[in-house]
């Protein structure tokens, strides 16, 4: 298969994911009668870093298909994201700054948006390798929606992380790599990854 090819088949199993990702949250999120129309918490201004190259370049595979002038307003909107958030960063704080490809409250690349956009919102829980659990009550309009997180429905992360994982491992070719820890807005400035 060539270069090209194996990245499509790796875009392809990554939007698989992303599906089954969503699926396994709407589940969980209309269990709890959760819904982010008229939030007015968006967590579009929350901080997140990411941490794989094969969403950084999924991401950017979106941003291509844009037209042109998107594609700059994106990129504009991102450096001034990425210059804010580095001084509010320095001077301590947590940056609370809308993402730059949100506009008028939505999302303008939502079928290439990361994985911790479809996950954050509902209770979740996770397994690390040495067999820790972590638990996650879900953003603050959700914990409101129930008392007792022993007895809501909650999202499994572990399998999820684990596919994300293989699929970072072919992307890279399993060649290790310095980790990735970024914004979104720093993803788009920094260019797609190498
Ligand atoms: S990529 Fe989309 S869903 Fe994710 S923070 Fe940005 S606007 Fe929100
Ligand atoms: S995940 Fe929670 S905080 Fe974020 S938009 Fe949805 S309801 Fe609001």
């Amino acid at each position: 298969m060539g270069e090209r090819q194996e990245k499509s088949k790796l875009f392809q199993d990554l939007a698989d994911l992303y599906a089954e990702m969503e699926a396994a949250y709407n589940l969980v999120a209309d269990g709890l009668g959760l819904s982010c129309d008229g939030c007015p918490d968006n967590c579009c201004t929350s901080f997140f870093q990411h941490h794989t190259r094969v969403e950084w370049a999924y991401l950017w595979e979106g941003l291509r298909a844009c037209a042109e002038d998107r594609q700059k307003r994106f990129l504009k909107k991102a450096a001034d994201y990425v210059e804010k958030s580095r001084l509010t960063l320095s001077q301590g704080g947590t940056p609370k700054i809308m993402c730059p490809l949100n506009e008028d409250g939505r999302c303008r690349l939502y079928t290439h948006r990361l994985m911790i956009c479809r996950l954050h919102g509902v209770p979740n829980r996770f397994t690390r390798p040495d067999g820790k659990i972590m638990r996650f009550p879900g953003c603050t309009i959700c914990q409101r929606l129930y008392t007792d997180m022993e007895q809501t429905p909650v999202l499994d992360r572990t399998a999820f992380y684990k596919r994300l994982a293989s699929l970072e491992m072919a992307y890279t070719g399993g060649r290790p790599r310095p980790g990735v820890r970024l914004t979104l807005a720093e993803m788009l400035v920094y260019g797609p990854p190498e």
